[in-house]
Formats: C-alpha cells, structure tokens, sequence
C-alpha cells in the first residue's frame, strides 16, 4: 500500500521510513509533487494533524498522515507544546529552542517532561488519529548528535542517554511517535 507522509521534515520520513515494514510504501511531499507550506494554524496537536493530512488528501487526492508533536514539560505548565517549533521565534532553529528551554529551567528541580504525537490518517476519505507519548526528563547541558529538534536535552524514562545518543531504531522502539505509527500499521493491517 502506498501513503503520503504529509511532512516537509527529513528527519521524520526518514524516521517513519525506519519503522514502517516493507509491504506499506511511505511517498514525501515532493514524490506527489507538492512543494508547498502545509497550513498548521490550530491550537491543538490534533487539529493541526488533521489540518496537514486534510490539506494533502483534498488538494493532491492520495491516502496520507500527518504528525504534529509537542515537547511539553510540567514545571512550564506544559509549554512549548503545541508552539514548540517557534518557542523561541518565528525564524528561530533547534538551537535557539533548546537554549530557550534551558534558560527557562534555570534553577528549577523538577525536569520532566513528555513528547507527545498525534497521527491523523486519510484512508479513502475516513479520519482516524492516533497518539503516542514519551515521557522523560530535560538534561542541563546538550548531549548527541543524532536525531533533531529537542532531541539532544530529552533523556526518555528508564535510559541514561538522550534520544540523540540513539539509532533511528532504538529511538523509534520507545518513542511518542514510534508508539503512534506502531497503532498506525496495526491499523493498515486490520
Ligand atoms: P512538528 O510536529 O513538526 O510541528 O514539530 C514541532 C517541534 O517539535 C519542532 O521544533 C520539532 O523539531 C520538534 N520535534 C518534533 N518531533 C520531535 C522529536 O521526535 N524529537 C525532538 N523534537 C521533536
């Protein structure tokens, strides 16, 4: 089966490629000749979600899904959550976010925090979400080279390395996306 992944993040498709088994063929953006801006206007993960898959299915006609994810950590009262891409500006990058988040839990004891993925799907017109979270802790100083945006300062429960101290598929193996896109291949082979 073939699905777009509504996403103009490398590092997610190739995520999801790392995870998705071989019978179901994950096609980008630009495999579908969309080059666009996908809209992400809303509030809440899953609308967001659903805005982006809408988006591709009413407009280039394919099966598709889309994540949103936001980093949210308790003691901030679980921002940056859904603004977790522009926490720290509109032209900002994964450094200036991270340095944000480590600034603002400057002297602060409690440093939990969890990811959390919503997927929304677009089967042959049907909706469906899923969701996925990690729960973990900020770390004081950056540690990894692997992965992308928050991944250098978040340690997931029960490990003592960052997730961008880990392979792609060890990542995924705990992960709040893994464990969304595990429900979404469950659901594909239903
Ligand atoms: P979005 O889902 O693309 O809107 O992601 C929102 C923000 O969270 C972006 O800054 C991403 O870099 C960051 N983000 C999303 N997923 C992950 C992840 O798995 N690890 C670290 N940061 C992430």
């Amino acid at each position: 089966m073939k699905l777009v992944f509504a996403t103009n993040n490398l590092n997610k498709l190739s995520e999801i490629r790392s995870l998705v088994p071989e019978g179901i063929q994950i096609l980008s953006l630009s495999d579908i000749n969309c080059n666009e801006e996908l809209p992400e206007t809303h509030p809440t993960l899953q609308e967001n979600a659903l805005q982006k898959a809408k988006y591709v299915f009413d407009n280039y006609g394919f099966n598709c899904f889309a994540d949103d994810t936001g980093l949210e950590i308790d003691v901030l009262g679980g921002d940056p959550g859904v603004y977790s891409a522009r926490y720290a500006g509109l032209e900002c990058n994964a450094e200036d976010n991270m340095n944000k988040v480590l600034r603002n839990l400057e002297g602060k004891k409690n440093r939990e925090a969890k990811f959390r993925t919503v997927i929304a799907v677009i089967v042959n017109g049907i909706e469906t979400l899923f969701y996925g979270e990690c729960k973990g802790q900020i770390i004081k100083v950056k540690s990894g080279t692997k992965g992308f945006g928050y991944d250098p300062i978040f340690i997931p429960d029960g490990f003592n390395k960052t997730f961008a101290e880990m392979t792609k598929v060890m990542k995924g193996s705990i992960s709040h996306r893994g464990k969304a896109v595990n429900k979404l291949i469950d659901f594909l082979h239903s």
